[in-house]
């Protein structure tokens, strides 16, 4: 399979790849075609650059000219290869014809994947990655992005008609772990027998459905050394939600300050915490314990591997799964592990406060 990744600028196009690659998918970059075409006649790398030559070489030897060398070196290699990244219609179409013509029996020769996110995202994301060609302010972004969307002419960049064309189109406006869940299901999909594309849409797991909403709950939170959130829910319904913040009536961190204090944790490791606030965990279960509803048997959705505290609380809640999204220095894992709670976290990295 060959799958085309189209595409915003800071979308996470390089990301939705790094997953392909870990799933063993070969990498063409139309990016590094670029960066040596560009070398080679002695110009600067920069984003301009990057795209006058490749209107150039699209304009000379045909709109998918780029595409379609690295389509060859992918045949030649042959297996599983990922094109990065599909900028005009032209591209689409001659690698739409390309996998048609050379394997008639495949179901899925070629496809097309596109990212996006919202632009204030988008922008922040290249700023933070901080490479040559992404020095810009946000206006200029969106002046030079606004040349990009919509070309007619089909040797041109446009962005917006390649992400209509794409097979499947994935937002990306929250979190890597996220991404990579909808990512891994639709490449699923696309191995499986039954493969059908449904309109390009894929919706959320009930795992994603809640973990949304608990990034959303946390944007409530009054700490900043960690605006954290929870959601508590069985049967794919909604018990109790939560976040990080002082008892009710008490001062927020974010109008006086945090009330730090050096913690010795069980490992003999000495940390300074905020003791102001309640966690989010403690405050969802300090909820259903004042509305009366039973969280027996619930999952628990978190932003980090619960802390020992919130993980006792959670064992005699009677709560029996947990999900979160990254681990946490201090984080009890083993202790609801040994208490019969299921964890599950979604990326395997350790946040550190
Ligand atoms: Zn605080
Ligand atoms: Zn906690």
């Amino acid at each position: 399979m060959i799958i085309g990744i189209s595409g915003t600028l800071g979308a996470g196009k390089g990301t939705v790849v790094e997953f392909l690659k870990e799933r063993g998918f070969a990498h063409y970059s139309v990016r590094e075609f670029l960066v040596e075409e560009i070398l080679k006649r002695g110009l600067d790398v920069n984003r301009d650059n990057m795209v006058s030559v490749a209107n150039d070489l699209r304009a000379k030897f045909g709109a998918a000219y780029i595409v379609e060398e690295l389509h060859g070196r992918a045949m030649e290699r042959g297996g599983d290869c990922v094109i990065e990244s599909v900028r005009c219609v032209g591209e689409v179409e001659a690698l739409r014809e390309k996998s048609k013509v050379q394997s008639p029996k495949s179901k899925v020769g070629f496809v097309l994947w596109a990212v996006d996110a919202d632009v204030e995202s988008r922008y922040a994301r290249i700023v933070e990655r901080g490479s040559s060609t992404d020095m810009i302010s946000f206006d200029d972004f969106v002046r030079q992005e606004g040349s990009e969307m919509k070309n007619e002419n089909p040797l041109k960049q446009n962005l917006k008609a390649c992400i209509e064309m794409a097979d499947v189109c994935f937002r990306n406006d929250w979190t890597i772990g996220e991404l990579k869940g909808k990512v891994l299901k639709a490449l699923d999909k696309f191995e499986s027998d039954d493969f059908v594309i449904e309109g390009g849409y894929i919706r959320p797991t009930w795992d994603e459905y809640f973990m949304e909403i608990c990034r959303a709950v946390a944007k409530r939170a009054t700490c900043d050394r960690g605006r954290s959130g929870c959601v508590i829910a069985r049967n794919k319904q909604i018990l109790v939600t939560g976040y990080v913040g002082s008892p009710i009536g008490l001062p927020h961190c974010d109008e006086v300050g945090h009330q730090l204090e050096d913690t010795i944790h069980e490992d003999g490791v000495k940390r300074t915490h905020c003791i102001r606030t309640t966690h989010a965990e403690q405050n969802a279960i300090c909820q259903a314990a004042k509305l009366g509803i039973s969280i027996d048997g619930a999952t628990v959705y978190c932003k980090l591997e619960p802390c020992s505290v919130c993980a006792k609380m959670i064992v005699n809640s009677g709560i029996k799964r947990v999900v979160c999204e990254k681990r946490y220095q201090s984080g009890a894992q083993s202790l609801l592990e040994e208490a019969g709670v299921l964890v599950e976290v979604l990326v395997d990295e350790v946040e550190k406060y």
